[in-house]
């Protein structure tokens, strides 16, 4: 990617593109593979790391202006639970946040999360699903030979499959959700597809983790509206599979509801899977709420899940933030179920967390209860998230750049 005055960026160069530098530098076509390797699989910094590279093309790269484009942790907060939140800086200044969930996000089936199994054993009883159990054995066995062959790494023994990194799209966001602190931002740029692998790999490193030998689960669902930057996301999806080793079922991508974007979706080579931003159960709620359900209301929205090609196994998730007495009761519930009736999903219930500047309440813990009790009477697998890194608010809707919350009082 040509960044200002010819810098090239080799993260977000895919295999062809890096053939094509490699060969306009006048060097053989296998040069490609080896800097894919060094920058997406050993997670280099820079053109100087990339030892499988001779001093002498190294040295012409770096001329040439051929930088990695890693983003730079700037700073890092621990959660009390675990959860750590980065916030990654980019070349000209901006940054967004990136968030490490050591024990999953609670409610993403595979992350090894309580909500996550119990989806995957929904998930198990239907006739073609052994697929799950195969992954597991052969991820199993990459473990076993690891463990025989290599140093202990950190992971071991406390990754056992349940991270999920949380992932931004663009820096601010556009959509204005009312309870959404990333909305008070309004939306700064678009992330390049490099920027937003750059920070996944930027946590695997800081982590010390590898996909596919350490389970990694990812979700787009940090700062922006990924089919708001829908080339550079499906771009940025490609290169994680392809590249960093990360399986496509493992991914989760979020959406506020940009329904053409949805529908085109469907039709990706590799696609993560896919969930949808509820949050109300009828149109005035929703357009008072999420104001861009004037542009594509539940109708349009519900059409496009119904048509949405499922592969086996699959299922759209439906997440639903529940704000005390606004949009959690009981009568909320069955017009949920009224929505959803008959399509293969799961709604994921979270309940509000707080920030400075939303006028919005955390619902109370037996409205929480009763509203996943008359979905899952209604047949529809409901799961409430539990909150993560709420007080380094890393938890969903709370990142906002860190510098802007810094002087916030604590929730
Ligand atoms: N733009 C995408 C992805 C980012 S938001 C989308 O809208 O889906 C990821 C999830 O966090 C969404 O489901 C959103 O509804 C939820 N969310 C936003 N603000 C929240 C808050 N304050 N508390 C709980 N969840 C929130």
């Amino acid at each position: 990617m040509q960044k200002d005055a010819g810098q090239i960026e080799l993260l977000g160069l895919d295999r062809q593109e890096l053939a094509t530098l490699v060969e306009s530098a006048g060097e053989p076509s296998y040069r490609a593979r080896q800097i894919a390797e060094a920058v997406y699989r050993q997670r280099v910094e820079s053109v100087a790391e990339i030892s499988t590279l001779s001093q002498q093309l190294r040295a012409k790269l770096e001329e040439d202006g051929v930088l990695v484009g890693a983003p730079r942790i700037d700073r890092r907060f621990v959660s009390l639970d675990g959860t750590v939140r980065y916030l990654s800086a980019f070349a000209d200044g901006q940054s967004v946040e990136t968030v490490w969930m050591p024990e999953g996000d609670g409610g993403e089936a595979g992350d090894g999360s309580e909500a996550g199994e119990q989806a995957e054993r929904f998930a198990n009883l239907s006739p073609s699903g052994t697929e799950a159990q195969l992954d597991d054995h052969e991820e199993s066995i990459a473990a076993l030979k690891r463990s025989a062959t290599q140093k202990p790494r950190r992971s071991q023994g406390q990754n056992q499959g349940r991270s999920t990194i949380c992932i931004s799209s663009q820096v601010g966001c556009a959509v204005d959700c009312q309870f959404c602190l990333t909305a008070l931002l309004g939306v700064k740029r678009n992330l390049t597809a490099g920027e937003i692998v750059g920070q996944v790999c930027a946590v695997l490193k800081d982590q010390n983790v590898s996909p596919p030998e350490d389970r990694i689960n990812l979700v787009f669902m940090g700062m922006g509206e990924p089919f708001l930057n829908y080339e550079n996301f499906v771009k940025a999806a490609r290169l994680l599979v392809e590249e960093v080793g990360i399986a496509e079922r493992r991914m989760t991508v979020s959406t506020a509801g940009i329904v053409p974007r949805i529908h085109e979706f469907g039709g990706e080579r590799v696609r993560p899977k896919l969930a949808i931003s509820l949050n109300a159960s009828n149109d005035a709620l929703r357009t008072r709420l999420m104001p861009l359900n004037k542009k594509w209301n539940l109708e349009m929205l519900m059409d496009a899940a119904r048509v949405y090609p499922l592969r086996t196994r699959e299922w759209i998730t439906f997440e639903y933030v529940l704000l005390g007495g606004v949009n959690d009761a009981p009568e909320n519930a069955r017009e949920v179920a009224e929505l959803l009736k008959g399509m293969r999903c799961k709604v994921n219930l979270i309940a509000l967390n707080p920030g400075p500047g939303i006028e919005f309440a955390t619902p109370q813990a037996e409205r929480v209860a009763e509203f996943q009790t008359i979905l899952r009477e209604a047949g529809i697998p409901a799961f409430v998230r539990r909150p993560r890194g709420r007080d380094i608010y890393a938890a969903c809707g709370q990142l906002k750049r860190t510098v802007e919350i810094a002087t916030a009082p604590a929730p």
